[in-house]
């Protein structure tokens, strides 16, 4: 299956942070195609392994981590008349709310739709502020009564949105963050059936990154890999967002540089990218946090860890978007860097 295809599929699958089961069975049904044994675990992380040649003396290992879950929204009360309020799973961007479309997954899936006050009835002020969750409601034309049969506190929301091809290589659709970093491990895999490498390789599709990183701890707890290298989206250009803290969209994977990253890990992938020419951008991050990396980083005695982005717009939208040729570049990088660990790169990591 084309990796476009493979994109798509993902990122209609859908798993909020906690309940991921449905991208779970996707995951599982794409990198069981390229791993020899996969697995998910209790928590909702999905883990494959492709067995290096391990000629090295003892078996090494290294970690890839993408996150598998996507920010969403959860139902706490139902009004009379039916209105339904809501709150966040993650940091979703509420200013995007109004107007979509969503499916409750009560005992039933019902339609219903985001509504607000129109911009005619708000106050003088309140035209120009962002309309907060707390004044939004679900409204599916039903009654308190009937919801009450079908839905409760904790019940979950589905945002509809569909998977956009836009001129130029660019695709938009919701959790993007991060189904394309779990497509990249899809095709890192795929990469490495001809590309030979003497570590276990882990590719691990992470639960609960959005609110916790809890996934990419318990795996890396687990499995005690020797390196680890955590994929995620980065912010991409565009009008008005930071030149400094934004990549280009095209321009290849941003490599992770800063305390949340070993420099010789950071320094191999830009050397590496270098001599296969494959096109490459440093994102400088001076705190750790945001990603899985940091839940790498700290797990047991502490994991040497890298990051990869993909440069994304419009995060946390439902419309969120990127250029495939990036997951491509990250992938060639990713597995070539797999292709070349050797024991003397893992002792070379030791002496800072
Ligand atoms: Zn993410």
């Amino acid at each position: 299956m084309e990796l476009k295809d493979v994109l798509q599929e993902l990122t209609e699958a859908w798993g909020i942070s906690g309940f991921e089961e449905k991208a779970e069975d996707v995951t599982v049904k794409h990198l069981s195609t390229y791993s020899d044994e996969i697995k998910a675990d209790g928590l909702g992380s999905v883990v494959a392994l492709k067995r290096g040649e391990q000629t090295d003396g003892r078996r090494y290992k290294i970690l890839l981590a993408a996150h598998l879950d996507q920010i969403g929204l959860m139902i706490t009360k139902i009004e009379d008349g039916g209105f339904m309020h809501m709150t966040k799973i993650g940091g979703i961007d509420e200013s995007i709310l109004p107007g979509q479309r969503v499916h409750i997954m009560g005992k039933e899936i019902i339609d219903g739709v985001i509504g607000a006050k129109p911009p005619h009835l708000q106050e003088s002020g309140e035209s120009n502020k962002v309309i907060s969750i707390s004044d939004m409601y679900i409204d599916t034309g039903r009654s308190k009564e009937e919801l009450e049969k079908m839905v409760e506190v904790g019940t979950l929301a589905k945002i509809e949105s569909e998977f956009i091809e836009l001129s130029n290589g660019c695709l938009a659709m919701q959790a993007m963050d991060d189904r394309a970093g779990v497509a990249s491990l899809v095709e890192t895999l795929r990469r490495l059936q001809i590309r030979r490498h003497q570590w276990d390789v882990y590719a691990v599709a992470t639960a609960q990154e959005e609110v916790s990183g809890l996934g990419a701890m318990s795996t890396a707890f687990r499995i005690e890999p020797d390196l680890a290298i955590a994929i995620d989206v980065t912010f991409g250009d565009g009008p008005g967002i930071p030149e400094q803290r934004s990549y280009e969209l095209g321009k290849g994977p941003a490599i992770g540089i800063g305390p949340n990253f070993h420099p010789k890990i950071s320094k191999k992938l830009c050397d590496l990218a270098s001599e296969y020419s494959i096109p490459n951008q440093s994102e400088y991050a001076p705190y750790p946090g945001g990603t899985d990396a940091y839940s790498l980083q700290v797990s047991q005695v502490g994991i040497p860890s890298g990051l990869l982005s993909i440069p994304l717009r419009n995060m946390h939208s439902t419309v969120e978007l990127l250029k495939l040729v990036d997951i491509k570049n990250l992938a060639e990088l990713l597995s070539v860097f797999i292709s070349e660990l050797d024991s003397a790169f893992l002792e070379d990591l030791k002496c800072f």
